[in-house]
């Protein structure tokens, strides 16, 4: 299961609708515990594609992120963005650009702007699935 903070949760909602219209997105960190992915902490990165459709994350706020999530003992657990305008699963895109099987992709959709939509995926070649996924 991929565990996530309700504070980490509200963090990366505000940031979603704070960069609309465009895509937000940023990397998650934590440990690994037995089957569960915590996620301990949640970077919020600049899309430098500035796109509703797709993102590009900055090559400098990513090398920094590694480098904090190093400092804190931190494990790479994988990336998150937001769909503005479509549901919470991966675009073809997403999938052709998923080269990490080990890691965790979270998809933030804002389609229900009252209703934000958040789920994690395991994504291998073009086949995505939906992993078990708690916030609290
Ligand atoms: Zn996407």
């Amino acid at each position: 299961m991929v565990k996530l903070s309700q504070t980490d949760y509200e963090k990366m909602v505000a940031h979603a609708e704070s960069e609309l219209p465009d895509e937000a997105c940023g990397l998650i960190a934590g440990r690994i515990d037995g089957d569960d992915k915590i996620i301990e902490k949640v970077y919020l990165l600049t899309n430098i594609d500035h796109s509703n459709e797709h993102f590009s994350l900055d090559p400098k706020e990513q090398l920094a992120a590694v480098k904090d999530m190093r400092a804190n003992g931190l494990k790479p657990l994988g990336n998150w963005h937001s769909h503005p305008e479509s549901p919470s699963r991966p675009s073809e895109e997403d999938k052709r650009l998923a080269y990490d099987s080990s890691a965790s992709y979270l998809i933030l959709s804002l389609m229900d702007r009252e209703n934000p939509v958040l789920n994690s995926f395991h994504i291998e070649g073009d086949v995505s699935e939906k992993e078990e996924f708690y916030v609290g």
